[in-house]
């Protein structure tokens, strides 16, 4: 889904932020926050319906342009044509990535595809967008970008072995690549979200959900918009001390 012709649009005044899983949950509130801060937005998500098309009329409601296209982030070759597009749109200022999938089970019963899946989209999928885009960064010559972790990559989680490797393995990426382009004038940082109400946490019960909220000292879960409004910052030249960071955004959680 793309609604704008790339041969006719002028530069923008932010640059264009590539912002992956931007359909729904924390992917989608960044992109429309970052357009509120007049980036343009070249968004993906895995499947482009009817909660892509509420992302991108919310997104162009602030008056930047929206490039939304299906891609998978766990196919290289998607990903890479898909960032060559974006830069179309305008030059590239940074990079949300957000996609992310969970597949939970202890690692003793955990099927070798539930494995796979996970590390494919979360991990590899992260290095597929990260080097591309990172590539660009690096020619213009500066730029931002955040990857979305968890808690779990940091403490580990009962039933999320693949989930925590793959979210650890963002950490690593993160840190290492923030030294590699740091001399580029590129920053690189992670958030890492507790409980967050999308639709990721909308499978707990209500039982799961209370004895969650008490383990959270600000007892409540974390909404879209608190992590959004970190993201934001470490994009933003308001950050513009900080790479290699990783942000845990919990509640305290993990105090
Ligand atoms: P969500 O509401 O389930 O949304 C996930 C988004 O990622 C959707 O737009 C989805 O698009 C997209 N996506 C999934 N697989 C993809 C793939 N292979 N290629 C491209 N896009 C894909 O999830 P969320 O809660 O916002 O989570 C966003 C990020 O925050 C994830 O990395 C997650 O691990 C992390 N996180 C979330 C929480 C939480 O409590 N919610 C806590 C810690 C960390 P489709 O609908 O098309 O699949």
């Amino acid at each position: 889904m793309s609604n704008h012709d790339a041969q006719d649009v002028d530069e923008a005044d932010g640059g264009c932020i590539v912002v992956t899983g931007a359909s729904r949950g924390i992917g989608r509130r960044v992109a429309v926050r970052l357009a509120q801060e007049g980036y343009d937005i070249a968004a993906c998500a895995r499947t482009v319906g009817e909660e892509a098309t509420k992302a991108v009329a919310e997104i162009e409601s602030y008056g930047v342009r929206c490039l939304f296209q299906a891609v998978d982030v766990s196919d290289t070759a998607a990903v890479e044509a898909f960032v060559e597009e974006a830069e179309q749109l305008a030059p590239l200022a940074g990079l949300v990535s957000s996609a992310g999938i969970v597949a939970d089970r202890p690692l003793a019963l955990m099927p070798p595809e539930d494995w796979h899946r996970v590390i494919d989209t979360n991990l590899t999928g992260t290095y597929n967008v990260n080097r591309p885009v990172a590539y660009r960064l690096i020619k213009r010559g500066g730029g931002a970008i955040v990857n979305v972790s968890s808690i779990a990559g940091v403490y580990g989680n009962v039933g999320q072995t693949n989930y925590a490797a793959s979210k650890a393995g963002i950490i690593g990426l993160s840190k290492s690549l923030a030294k590699e382009v740091a001399s580029y004038g590129i920053r690189v940082n992670v958030v890492a979200p507790g409980f967050v109400e999308t639709d990721m946490t909308a499978g707990l019960t209500e039982k799961q959900r209370a004895a969650a909220a008490q383990r959270v000292p600000l007892k409540r879960f974390g909404t879209t918009d608190d992590v959004a409004e970190v993201v934001a910052f470490l994009l933003s030249d308001r950050a513009s001390y900080m790479t290699g960071q990783v942000i845990q955004v919990d509640g305290g959680m993990t105090l």
